[in-house]
C-alpha cells in the first residue's frame, strides 16, 4: 500500500506546523511519498513565501537592490530549521539563488524555490530522500505538462526509492528553464506523484476538515462532505467552491485513485474523499452548495423559435463573434436565455445586441444585470423525488424571487438563478431546508 501526502502552505508555515506534519507521516508507514509547498500564512496580516518571492524577484528584474528581500524569505527558512533543531544550512542555497536573481533565471524559478527549499528541510526533517522536481516533470513548449514523459522518469526514479520528498510546483520547461503550475499547483504535483508510483491514494493535507456542503463564510460551521464523486467537484468548483487545484483531478481521475482531503490541525478528522463513484448515498440528499455572483441574462424572444433550425447557433455566435463565453443557457419554446459574466460583458453588450439581430433575426432582447448563480449539486438527487420543490419552497418562504431554475439532464445538479443581493440568504435557505433539518 503507497500514499501519496501533500501538504499545503499552511500546514507548513513554521516549525510547529512541520512538527505536526512529521507526525501525521510517521503515524503511517504507507506514506512514503511526500509533496510539500512553500511556507504559507502564520497569522492573516503575514505573507505566503511564493508571494514574497515574486516580489523580491520584481526588485531584481527591476534591477533594484533585492538582499533584504531576500534576507527575509531566508530568516523564515531559518526559523523553520532552528525550530525543528536541525543541523541543516540553507546558505549556499541561497547564495545561488541571489546569483540566479541577478542573472533574471525567470519568474518561475523565482517563484519554485519557495517550494524547493521547504522540500530540502522535509526532506532532512522526515529522514527521506530529496528528489528535486527539476529532474523528473517536465513540460512541453507550449507550456502544459508532458504527462507522459513525467510519469515514465518520476515513475522510474521513484520506483528505486523507498521514501522520497518531492517539491510541489514545478518543474523542467522544455528550453530547460524552470517553470512553475498556476498558483496553488502543489495539489497538481501531488495528484502527478500519485499516479506515477500507482497510489492507493492521494492524502491531501490542508487546514480545513475536507470539502464543506457550503462557503464558510455564508454558513456558520457548515457540514463536511464526507464523500463526493470527481463530476461533483468538477460541477462546485467550477461554480466557485474551492480546496483543490483543478488540474490536480486529472491524473489520478484516470488513475482510479482516490483522493482524501485531510486536515494538519485536527488529523483525526476524517476529511472528504473525493472519489470516481460511490455507493454511499450523502445524508442530505445534496453533496453542496456553490455559486458566484455577477451575471448577466440576455433574454432572447423569437415567435415560432423552437421550429427555426439554426437559431441557437445563431445566437451563440454573436456571443462567439464579440470573444464572450456563456456559463449557462436555459431555454423556453420561444425565448432564450444565455447568462454571461457580467464584467466581461458590459463594454459590448450593445455590440453583442446588434449581432444577434443581424444573425438570428429575434423579436426582442432583454437585458438584466447582478444576476447570482447558485448550483445544488447531488447525485443523491437523481433518486429522491421532490428536490426541486424542496428548493422552491425553501426559497419562497425565505422571501427570495426565483428568476431561474434549470436542472441539467444529468440529474446532478440544479441551477438557480437570484438577484446578487438575495445570494446570501438564498444559499442559506437551501443549505438549512436540506441541511439543518436534518441534523
Ligand atoms: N506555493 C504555490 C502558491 O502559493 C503553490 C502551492 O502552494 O501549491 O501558489
Amino acid at each position: 500500500m503507497i500514499k501519496v501526502v501533500k501538504f499545503g502552505g499552511s500546514s507548513l508555515a513554521n516549525a510547529e506546523q512541520f512538527a505536526k506534519v512529521g507526525k501525521i507521516i510517521h503515524a503511517d508507514k504507507k506514506r512514503r511519498y511526500v509533496v510539500p509547498s512553500a511556507p504559507g500564512k502564520r497569522n492573516d496580516k503575514d505573507t505566503k513565501v511564493t508571494d514574497m518571492l515574486y516580489a523580491c524577484y520584481g526588485l531584481a528584474e527591476a534591477d533594484e537592490d533585492f538582499r533584504v528581500a531576500l534576507m527575509k524569505i531566508k530568516d523564515r527558512y531559518d526559523a523553520i530549521i532552528n525550530g525543528l533543531n536541525l543541523k541543516l544550512s540553507l546558505e549556499e542555497e541561497f547564495k545561488q539563488i541571489s546569483e540566479d536573481f541577478k542573472n533574471k533565471a525567470g519568474v518561475d524559478y523565482a517563484a519554485s524555490r519557495g517550494e524547493y527549499l521547504n522540500g530540502i528541510i522535509m526532506a532532512d526533517y522526515l529522514g527521506y530522500e530529496f528528489v528535486d522536481a527539476a529532474e523528473v516533470i517536465f513540460f512541453q513548449e507550449d507550456g502544459a505538462l508532458d504527462a507522459e514523459k513525467t510519469n515514465d522518469v518520476l515513475g522510474e526514479r521513484l520506483s528505486k526509492i523507498e521514501r522520497a520528498v518531492i517539491p510541489g510546483f514545478y518543474g523542467m520547461g522544455a528550453d530547460g528553464r524552470i517553470r512553475t503550475f498556476s498558483r496553488g499547483g502543489s495539489d497538481v504535483t501531488g495528484s502527478i506523484v500519485a499516479k506515477a508510483v500507482h497510489a492507493d491514494c492521494y492524502e491531501n493535507w490542508t487546514d480545513v476538515s475536507g470539502f464543506l456542503v457550503a462557503d464558510p463564510r455564508i454558513i456558520h460551521d457548515p457540514a463536511v462532505i464526507k464523500t463526493i464523486t470527481y463530476r461533483e467537484l468538477r460541477e462546485l468548483s467550477y461554480m466557485g467552491a474551492s480546496v483543490l487545484h483543478e488540474d490536480a483531478v486529472f491524473p489520478v481521475r484516470k488513475a482510479g485513485i482516490p483522493i482524501n482531503i485531510r486536515n494538519t490541525n485536527a488529523p483525526e478528522d476524517e476529511g472528504t474523499w473525493i472519489v470516481e463513484s460511490t455507493c454511499h448515498q450523502s445524508k442530505y440528499t445534496i453533496t453542496g452548495i456553490a455559486g458566484k455572483k455577477g451575471f448577466v441574462s440576455v433574454n432572447i424572444d423569437k415567435a415560432m423559435m423552437n421550429a427555426e433550425v439554426g437559431f441557437g447557433r445563431k445566437v451563440l455566435s454573436a456571443f462567439e463573434e464579440n470573444g464572450i463565453s456563456f456559463e449557462h443557457m436555459p431555454s423556453g419554446i420561444d425565448t432564450m436565455t444565455v447568462f454571461v459574466h457580467q464584467p466581461e460583458f458590459e463594454g459590448k453588450e450593445q455590440s453583442v445586441i446588434s449581432s444577434i439581430h443581424r444573425l438570428a433575426e429575434p423579436d426582442n432582447i432583454e437585458l438584466e444585470g447582478d444576476l447570482a448563480l447558485i448550483a445544488v449539486v447531488g447525485r443523491g438527487m437523481k433518486s429522491t423525488r421532490g428536490t426541486a420543490g424542496r428548493i422552491f419552497s425553501a426559497l419562497a418562504h425565505a422571501n427570495i424571487n426565483v428568476k431561474m431554475i434549470d436542472q441539467g439532464s444529468s440529474e446532478l445538479n440544479i441551477i438557480i438563478g437570484v438577484a446578487n443581493a438575495d445570494f446570501e440568504n438564498a444559499i442559506r435557505a437551501v443549505y438549512n431546508i436540506f441541511v439543518e433539518t436534518q441534523l
